[in-house]
């Protein structure tokens, strides 16, 4: 895990064959949004409404518009500490690594809450929260 990272909720990792990698992070506030790369947004939604705002808008836009394509995107921490599910593992069971809790981890054919290891591709099915 990289250092200060407390205020971060959520990281969604983009990358684009010419402009290169892209990261847009929204904070725990759930309203503080940044993108890293592409035009490098900087803002504050003011209303609790930036999770909406990056799938709606800012994930669309360089996606659709622009051709970047979404890598990864994991939970860091949870939105004003909002509680996370009792069934946390303790710890990867193939690497040892902490696990990160993903509310809508997707697997090719179902969607849902699950924790992923942060350092091999393992992940387990939560039952949530
Ligand atoms: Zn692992």
């Amino acid at each position: 895990m990289t250092d200060h990272t407390d205020h971060i909720q959520h990281t969604w990792h983009l990358t684009h064959p010419t402009h290169g990698p892209l990261t847009i992070t929204l904070w725990v506030d759930d309203e503080t949004v940044q993108v890293e790369g592409g035009d490098g947004e900087s803002y504050s939604t003011g209303d609790g409404e930036g999770r909406p705002e990056i799938e709606t808008y800012l994930l669309p836009k360089y996606q659709q518009q622009e051709g970047y394509t979404l890598v990864r995107d994991y939970a860091v921490n949870p939105p004003n500490n909002t509680p996370l599910p009792d069934d946390r593992p303790d710890g990867c069971p193939q690497c040892g690594q902490p696990t990160e809790y993903v509310p809508h981890h997707h697997d090719g054919t179902r969607e849902g809450p699950a924790w992923m290891c942060t350092g091999c591709r393992w992940g387990q099915w939560s039952a949530g929260i």
